[in-house]
């Protein structure tokens, strides 16, 4: 089975545990109005690989990935290509690499259900704790992304659940006890990421001629998310 990729970038640290040979998806089916990959967005984009090609390449790279480490998929949105997705996670594990998914959660079918089958961790974007927050940034409604959490917290797949922190959009002390919240009330979620928003991505958007619709805020720094944080562990 072939998909579409927008690029791979064989030794991460950033997306998953240790280090992970990452594969970002090309497609994605919202807008976030933070996105920092615009150039991802179109599904007719990137370049075609086979799921073999793929698993080859990140075969490759094993030796660093030590006890932790292995392969990310993310994106884009990987769930847009489940079946390809699927296919490089059967094989990776078949050579005992980790897997590990990187999604914003908005998509829950068979053949997603059936990738998640063969996912050791999900990385997932929860951008907001609130339904207007979502429709208004994201382009869906909460209640995919709560199922979507719901359906690995009954399969017992590990989560780390990441957040981007936006200036004076979700910066509050209210989001953190929110979070802290849905962190509670499901074990699975055994690590919290806050990701202060960046603004590196403007020239992608310039390039492309578009739009960003959150270019105007102000970047998020370490200390707001130490607070944050100091919220969500308490
Ligand atoms: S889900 Fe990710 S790639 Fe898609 S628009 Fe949102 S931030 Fe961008």
């Amino acid at each position: 089975m072939t998909g579409r990729v927008h690029s791979i970038q064989s030794l991460g640290t950033v997306d998953g545990p240790g280090v992970r040979f990452v594969v970002f998806f090309q497609g994605c089916n919202l807008r976030c109005k933070c996105c920092h990959n615009p150039d991802t967005w179109d599904m007719q984009g990137g370049k075609e690989y086979s799921a073999q090609e793929i698993t080859d390449k990140a075969v490759r790279y094993k030796e660093y990935f030590g006890t932790e480490g292995g392969i990310t998929l993310s994106g884009g949105e990987p769930l847009l290509q489940a079946e390809f997705a699927r296919e490089i996670f059967e094989k990776c594990r078949e050579k005992g690499i980790n897997t590990c998914l990187d999604t914003s959660g908005s998509i829950l079918n068979q053949r997603v259900k059936k990738l998640l089958e063969v996912t050791d961790r999900v990385l997932l974007d929860y951008k907001y704790t609130d339904d207007v927050s979502y429709r208004e940034n994201v382009g869906c409604g909460i209640d995919k992304v709560k199922a979507f959490l719901e359906y690995l917290q009954e399969k017992n797949i590990p989560v780390t659940l990441r957040q981007v922190i936006i200036p004076t959009v979700n910066d509050t002390k209210e989001n953190a006890f929110k979070l802290r919240e849905i962190i509670k009330k499901h074990p699975i979620v055994d690590k919290v990421e806050l990701l202060p928003f960046r603004k590196i991505c403007t020239v992608k958007y310039e390039n492309m001629g578009i739009y960003f619709p959150f270019g105007h805020l102000p970047e998020a720094t370490a200390e707001q998310t130490d607070a944050l944080y100091g919220i969500i562990n308490s």
